[in-house]
């Protein structure tokens, strides 16, 4: 299994397939985008396979999520899906996708055995979007939440970061419009981890401006801790039932002491923590031919050395090297 020092058991993988994306959101990324990793330093379809199966048979892992950048510009992705749902014991599979594109492939991703997407969606407004991602693919994002509900990769969840003066008015609204859809809505406190080193504390909505808003058009009751377990949101029932509404407060109520994930990155590299500064190489044990137990021995000490909490209040705290973008957010 994959333990720390805390006492913690890390079940949840992360896989970023590319560093790429076809949005550039301002809280991720800059207008220009990024040095993009070069193709012979991703890792392959095969590589990714057998890390992941490496996970599932020798350390414990349950649940696998793709991300990014954007995972569905990785042309293999439909494959990968069906090789690691064909894994043992299977995993459950999720994607976190920004939706363009999942008009497309929702059908393919759900026979191929994905069961779940979150889909990243910031405002219903044509022009926010535009002014929030710099693209003007609002109704893609829109057209893939459909084709996902409708491909059965529910619950179909939304992540949704508030920026100030730009959606931050937005909260009531969108989650109105979620429970219309039938969409499982979840706030994400803006975290410093874009790559232009933008965020300040002062300048983020935090999950107290968020519940302030909410609580204008909704009555919103603790769910309570009993069932949140190592979920990153904490979640509030909305007027009394059934529906739901998440928020991720990473910065202002970090969930460390229950964090339960173990981070790849798209250039085979182990990451214990979103905030983490180290990483640990398994591409190139992979490509000198290490056998898989080497490479789970590897895996096993690199989690073993994950930190209690993110630093985010210390006031020492650095940003790790890599966007969000590129660490598989
Ligand atoms: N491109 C995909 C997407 O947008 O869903 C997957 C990768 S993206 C890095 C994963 C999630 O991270 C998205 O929900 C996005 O909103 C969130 N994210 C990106 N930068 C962030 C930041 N600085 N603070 C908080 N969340 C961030
Ligand atoms: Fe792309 Fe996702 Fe970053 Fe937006 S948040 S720029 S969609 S990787």
């Amino acid at each position: 299994m994959l333990v720390d020092t805390y006492g913690r058991v890390a079940t949840d993988l992360r896989v970023s397939l590319t560093d790429r994306c076809n949005l550039r959101c301002t809280y991720c990324m800059p207008e220009e985008g990024l040095q993009w990793l070069a193709k012979p330093d991703l890792l392959s379809d095969d590589e990714i396979v057998r890390l992941v199966e490496i996970a599932v048979s020798r350390l414990g892992v349950t649940e696998v999520r793709f991300t990014g950048g954007e995972p569905l510009l990785r042309p293999g992705l439909t494959g990968i899906v069906e090789r690691c749902a064909a894994l043992a014991p299977a995993p459950r599979l999720s994607l976190t996708t920004n939706g363009i594109g999942l008009k497309r492939t929702a059908a393919a991703l759900r026979a191929a055995g994905l069961h779940r997407v979150n889909v990243s969606l910031d405002t219903l407004r044509p022009d926010v979007f535009k002014t929030l991602t710099r693209r003007d693919r609002h109704r893609d994002v829109l057209a893939g939440l459909e084709a996902a509900s409708e491909a059965g990769l529910t619950p179909v969840k939304i992540n949704t970061v508030l920026m100030p003066g730009l959606n931050d008015d937005e909260a009531p609204q969108m989650l109105a419009w979620a429970i219309d859809h039938a969409y499982e809505l979840r706030f994400i406190e803006q975290m410093p981890l874009d790559a232009q080193h933008g965020w300040t504390r002062d300048g983020m909505i935090t999950a107290g401006d968020i519940l302030t808003s909410l609580r204008t058009r909704f009555t919103l009751t603790p769910e309570g801790d009993d069932r949140r377990g190592s979920a990153p949101a904490e979640r509030w029932i909305v007027d009394g039932g059934p529906h739901r509404v998440g928020v991720i407060a990473s910065v202002t109520r970090p969930f460390c002491r229950a964090c339960d994930r173990t981070r790849l990155t798209a250039d085979g590299q182990v990451r214990n923590c979103l905030f983490a500064r180290e990483e640990t190489d398994l591409r190139a044990a992979l490509r000198s031919d290490a056998p898989d137990e080497e490479i789970a021995a590897l895996w096993r000490q690199a989690m073993w050395g994950k930190k209690a909490g993110s630093g985010l209040d210390d006031p020492e705290f650095l940003q790790p090297d890599r966007p969000m973008s590129a660490i598989g957010g």
